[in-house]
């Protein structure tokens, strides 16, 4: 295939791009050659999901009100209550799936679900929703203890007969303030992680200087069995609060560690500093994390708009600070991913938008002209076009 008449950023002038077996075959300039043609359009890599719940939303269903529940332990109270009477998780799923490519997204960490309650089921339906869009999008799961593990007996053993039916990697959710046993809720999650030699995603909505220690611990313990790089913390919302010196002694633990960062950059409360955090070599990258579900009425799968929330949150304007905030949601390395990258010899996943510049197609997000995973196109004009 030839895609011709693109531009990429950087570059200067219209391209054309020879695209062979699902790889980028060549870049050349355009030469007026027969191929599809897309007039001038900008290219943007795959676009990257680090973080979204595709067992919980309702994408696709009726409007539902939503009641606002106010805390982290009543907004899970409130969808163990709801959850059953939803259609099921190949529904939901697949409905957020489909428009998550249609937008760009080639690949995607989803937290799913296990608990006391209703055991595997969510995680099963899950991993079919992985062999279904084989192809379309690498699609990783985390075994997710969204009610606990310390406090819910038997968790544990559901995560790790997750872990060893292929969940990628162990999840957990604020230790010491929803879980009340740090050292037991993460002697859990690591040793979990040890012994099946997957990695780890931790819920930590934590805003006062505990949620620092609790980073800080895990990056201790992310060394002690030698799992840098294959760690992240969610949200982390206690690095945007705290005073200087903690900041910068957490911020050094976490890139000593290689604990990566993920941000959903919400819309109220403190968010991780993404500049700060670089500087001082912490990988930060993000998420959709809730799509109109249970918790959330927002969000739609769009990580170009997730760039302009980022952007709003941290007060970007600049081409360079936007051309960040984009690079945080097409970052494939920091889910242990190869790169995303328009370059001869990269996989052909590949994004183009009507936009002369990155930051015009980040303000203005543009429905996607065309959407292709290793070289096989899946949405044109905005819409899903593949096979699931
Ligand atoms: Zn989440």
């Amino acid at each position: 295939m030839l895609l011709t008449n693109a531009r990429i950023a950087g570059t200067a002038g219209l391209l054309d791009l020879a695209i062979t077996d699902g790889r980028i075959a060549a870049i050349t300039p355009a030469a007026g050659r027969p191929g599809r043609d897309l007039g001038g359009a900008l290219l943007l890599p795959g676009l990257v999901d680090g973080h979204v719940h595709l067992d919980k939303t309702l994408w696709g269903l009726p409007w539902r009100p939503n009641s606002g529940a106010a805390t982290v332990r009543e907004r899970v109270e409130n969808e163990r209550i709801h959850r059953a009477a939803l259609p099921p998780v190949s529904v939901r799923g697949a409905n957020l799936l489909r428009q998550m490519i249609a937008c760009g997204t080639t690949a995607l960490r989803t937290h799913t679900d296990i608990d006391d309650a209703h055991g595997l089921a969510n995680f099963h339906a899950t991993m079919e929703l992985v062999a279904r869009f084989r192809g379309q999008a690498d699609i990783q799961v985390v075994a997710f203890p969204q009610s606990g593990i310390v406090t819910r007996p038997g968790v544990a053993d559901l995560l790790a007969q997750a872990l060893r039916e292929g969940a990628d990697l162990v999840g957990g959710l604020d230790p010491t303030s929803f879980d009340g046993d740090a050292r037991a809720h993460l002697d859990i999650v690591f040793g979990l992680a040890q012994r099946f030699d997957r990695g780890i995603d931790i819920h930590l909505h934590d805003r006062d200087p505990g949620g620092n220690a609790q980073l800080r611990d895990i990056a201790a313990r992310t060394i002690a069995i030698g799992m840098q790089h294959r760690v992240t913390v969610s949200h982390a919302f206690s690095l945007g609060t705290t005073d200087a010196d903690d900041f910068a002694a957490t911020a050094d633990a976490l890139a000593a560690a290689g604990v990566h960062i993920l941000t959903s950059s919400p819309s109220a409360g403190p968010v991780p500093p993404v500049h700060a955090l670089r500087a001082r070599g912490v990988v930060i990258h993000a998420g959709s994390d809730n799509v109109r579900d249970l918790w959330s009425p927002f969000g739609n799968g769009d990580m170009l708009e997730r760039a302009l929330l980022i952007a709003l949150r941290q007060g970007f304007r600049s081409d360079a600070d936007i051309a960040v905030a984009l690079a945080l949601c097409s970052d494939a390395t920091a889910l242990g991913l190869p790169a995303h990258r328009l370059a001869v010899g990269a996989a052909a996943d590949i994004v183009a938008v009507d936009a002369e510049t990155q930051s015009e197609a980040v303000a203005t997000r543009p429905a996607r002209k065309l959407v292709m995973k290793a070289g096989v196109v899946l949405a044109e004009e905005g819409r899903y076009c593949g096979s699931a």
